[in-house]
């Protein structure tokens, strides 16, 4: 097996620098643990970006992928397979939508939530062709593509990427009143937004932003269209993030007073366990039907192998309870942090929901000391990330023991305390 040395140096030379990685080799991941090629274990506390909420490698979603992968792995949408239509019933009864269409990555869903949304202000909210519009927020990340980066104000994202795709509004994040004065302009056909804003440093709103955001849809007949790819699947404690506060535990009972419905649903990451890239865009069928055979779609979308994965994975998060145990780590997690804050002045904020949370460092946004500490955790045994400048997530996989959480908690004290 290559060494950790080894591994990097031939990344460094052949791939594309793409990406900024902590210098750590993974090379085997089990459960909330990962060890690198020297068989050095740390505790996983990004799950791949919320991918691996039910851990690495969790043996019933790999019993399946070997299963299928014996069986049948690829037919395209050209024709029907025996195993798309059992997942397409299990993810509209999970999450309470009339239709699904399955995608591969995060990117491809939000893309295909646009192409939805545009086609439905045409066709049935009578838009002039070629006006409408999708509101999105500042700081907003929903993915790569040319499309989706035209309307990203990261400037890593965006410079020199142009020219632009049009049709997009951008209002800050939690502000009702901006979201208000833009839904006023009747070629708006959406409003694209992340319950949490993960990528942007773990912002989570007021308790009522995402209730009051749908009733202005509602008022203006605008798409209110949810990017859960990272929030979603037990992430924050409930099964998607717009489940608010919401304590029927995943029996989706989706009560009125706490759950706000978007009209269009986008999920990716966790939905396969990080074991097969597999999202998905959800909507009832008066939306939806505005796709016609031959108008979008993906060679790998809604392919058995993708298919019977996330199957599996939608049944470990229901078997292992994943949403009640995220909600009472991250309270734990959150209450730990505060105590920590309160003695390393370090610490400047602790916030979060389940177990997508984040601590911002006493530092300036340009300093590297995020960075700096991220090393000094992973030399004591725990691997998370900064996301925004001094901005860091911690997002370990869902299946963590309460008994593994104090580990953890004794390093990231260990690591800011002594520095
Ligand atoms: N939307 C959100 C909220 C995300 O967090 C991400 C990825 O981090 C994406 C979209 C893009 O997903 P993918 O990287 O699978 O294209």
């Amino acid at each position: 097996m290559l060494s950790t040395k080894d591994a990097i140096a031939l990344e460094n030379q052949y791939g594309a620098h793409n990406y900024h990685p902590l210098p750590v080799v993974l090379a085997r991941g089990e459960g909330v643990y990962v060890w690198d090629p020297e068989g050095n274990r740390y505790f996983d506390f990004l799950s791949a970006y919320s991918a691996v909420n039910q851990g690495h490698c969790h043996p019933h979603i790999i019993d399946a992928l070997k299963q299928q992968s014996e069986t049948l792995t690829l037919t395209s949408r050209a024709f029907y397979n025996n195993v798309l239509g059992e997942f397409e019933k299990l993810v509209c009864d999970t999450f309470g939508f009339e239709n699904v269409l399955p995608m591969n990555t995060g990117a491809e869903g939000v893309e295909t939530a646009i192409k939805i949304c545009r086609k439905w202000a045409y066709e049935k909210k009578g838009v002039p062709e070629n006006e409408a519009k999708i509101v999105v927020c500042s700081n907003n990340f929903h993915g790569r593509t040319t499309t989706i980066i035209s309307f990203s104000d990261d400037s890593n994202a965006r410079d020199h990427f142009g020219p632009y795709t049009p049709g997009f509004v951008k209002v800050p994040y939690n502000d009702l009143q901006k979201l208000n004065e833009a839904l006023q302009d009747e070629t708006v056909a959406g409003f694209l937004v992340e319950p949490i804003q993960g990528e942007a440093g773990v912002n989570v709103p007021d308790d009522d932003y995402l209730r009051k955001a749908a009733e202005l849809c509602g008022r203006h007949n605008v798409l209110l269209i949810a990017d859960e790819i990272q929030t979603g699947i037990a992430r924050t404690g409930s099964m998607l993030a717009v489940c608010g506060n919401c304590t029927c535990e995943g029996a989706c009972e989706r009560r009125a007073d706490t759950y706000v419905r978007p009209d269009l649903l986008i999920l990716g990451k966790a939905l396969a366990g990080g074991v097969y890239p597999v999202s998905a865009v959800l909507a009832d069928k008066e939306i939806m039907d505005v796709i016609k055979p031959g108008q979008h779609g993906s060679t790998f979308g809604g392919n058995p192998l993708g298919v019977r994965v996330a199957i599996a994975a939608l049944e470990v998060v229901r078997d292992e309870n994943l949403i009640q145990n995220a909600r009472k780590l991250g309270s734990i997690f959150r209450s730990e942090m505060k105590k920590l804050q309160s003695e390393c002045s370090l610490v400047a904020t602790v916030r979060g929901k389940g177990l997508l949370n984040a601590v911002e460092i006493n530092d300036s946004p340009d300093s590297s000391t995020a960075w700096d500490l991220c090393v000094k955790l992973k030399e004591n045994g725990l691997l998370a990330k900064p996301t925004h400048g001094n901005i860091i997530r911690f997002a370990p996989p869902l299946v963590m023991t309460k008994e593994q959480l104090m580990e953890c908690i004794s390093i990231i004290r260990k690591t800011f305390l002594e520095w």
